[in-house]
């Protein structure tokens, strides 16, 4: 008999799109080939207002080329699939279909809050059905970039400097703000990269050049998060390794990404043709070594499950290298950094996404 799996996606974050795109590739690669036999795809969509959609509306939304309009469960709701979680009136907003009860294995495709920071983990973990990737602690110091942080430097893993700040600190006290500022500019200079602490695809992100600058990021990176992190800027090369495993993790080729804009923002990660990968990057044997070694202690460091990316920051001048963070459910399209790494250490896009359901299975019965 095959092995139902749930592939849930969309989700409530900014990176809603990102999940689908990376969904659509995960779902074909799960109903093509070997995989055939062996899986049985039960997609299932969360819509931006955080419902759970059945599988035969999650399989239009994954064939159809766009976004859905809201399918509402609700009558006489007038609510926008753009609504915030914490504007819904329901407590059963993530009631699960009936199809639920079938799934095997869940493979949460799903990138940011609410869908790699843990969450959806501490759920799947209550129905005691195996899932794919980090678990509730892995993936909350893995969405975190100050926890992130504390647990590499534990690790001896070098970092950029960096200064942890709270929104309290940003907005409720006027008079402890301009100080805050001074500690900041004094400790780390300029430039300087403010962040919410919890986001990814670069949302929130400034990188910032004078105190007017940081005023200005700072007030609008506590719009995003309770915590933030401002962080020295460095001039570097960006160097990516992916991790796939459980407790005796291995490290792909290490790729890396060009463009020619300011920093590597939104823009620029989702724009075709405005970054360029190149897998192998051209580092010598010998950083490359040293990154794929740090990719796994960082990996282990968070306690990361199945699969990570591990991305890196390297200064030619100096020979330094930076960890920037790690990303536990990294974009998974056929032609995202993840899995065109394994694809160039030899595991192709069809076998990563298997191995990845056994990891599950492996990390689930121990
Ligand atoms: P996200 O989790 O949203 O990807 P990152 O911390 O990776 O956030 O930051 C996004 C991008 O911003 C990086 O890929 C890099 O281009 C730039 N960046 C972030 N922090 C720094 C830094 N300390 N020095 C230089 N560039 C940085
Ligand atoms: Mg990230
Ligand atoms: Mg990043």
């Amino acid at each position: 008999t095959k092995l139902r799996v749930g592939l849930l996606f969309g989700g409530c974050s900014g990176e809603h799109e990102v999940s689908l795109n990376s969904a659509k590739a995960i779902a074909t690669a799960l109903t093509k080939g070997q995989n055939t036999d062996k899986y049985e795809l039960m997609p299932i969509y969360i819509q931006k207002d955080g419902r759970w959609q059945p599988t035969d509306f999650s399989q239009q939304v994954l064939e159809s080329g766009n976004l859905p309009s809201s399918k509402l469960t609700d009558d006489n709701s007038d609510t926008e699939t753009t609504s915030s979680l914490a504007s819904q009136s329901s407590s059963n907003l993530w009631q699960t279909p009936p199809q639920a009860a079938q799934v095997d294995v869940w493979f949460p495709v799903l990138h940011g809050p609410n869908g790699e920071d843990g969450t959806i983990q501490g759920l799947l973990k209550l129905m005691q059905v195996p899932f794919v990737g980090s678990g509730v602690l892995g993936s909350a110091m893995g969405m975190d970039k100050i926890a992130m942080k504390m647990a590499f430097a534990q690790a001896g893993l070098p970092q950029v400097k960096y200064q942890a700040v709270t929104r309290s600190q940003i907005w409720s006290n006027p008079c402890v703000f301009p100080k805050l500022c001074d500690d900041i500019e004094a400790a780390l200079g300029y430039p300087c990269f403010v962040k919410p602490a919890n986001l990814g695809s670069s949302v929130g992100i400034a990188k910032v050049r004078s105190r007017a600058e940081l005023e200005t990021a700072l007030d609008n990176a506590a719009s995003y998060d309770r915590r933030i992190i401002v962080e020295a800027g460095v001039e570097a090369r960006e160097l990516e390794c992916a991790v796939l495993g459980n407790d005796v993790p291995k490290a792909s080729v290490v790729g890396e990404i060009t463009f020619d804009s300011d920093f590597y923002d939104y823009e620029t990660k989702y724009t075709e043709g405005k970054a360029d990968l190149f897998i192998p990057a051209r580092v010598s044997e010998a950083i490359t070594a040293q990154i794929q070694e740090m990719a796994t202690q960082a990996f282990l460091a968070v306690d990361a499950a199945g699969l990570a990316r591990v991305d890196f920051f390297y200064v030619e001048k100096t020979g330094e290298i930076f960890i920037n963070e790690i990303n536990t459910m990294p974009g998974f399209t056929a032609t995202s950094m993840y899995p065109m790494l394994w694809k160039a250490s030899g595991i192709p896009f069809d076998e990563l996404v298997d191995c990845l359901i056994q990891l599950a299975l492996e990390r689930h019965s121990k």
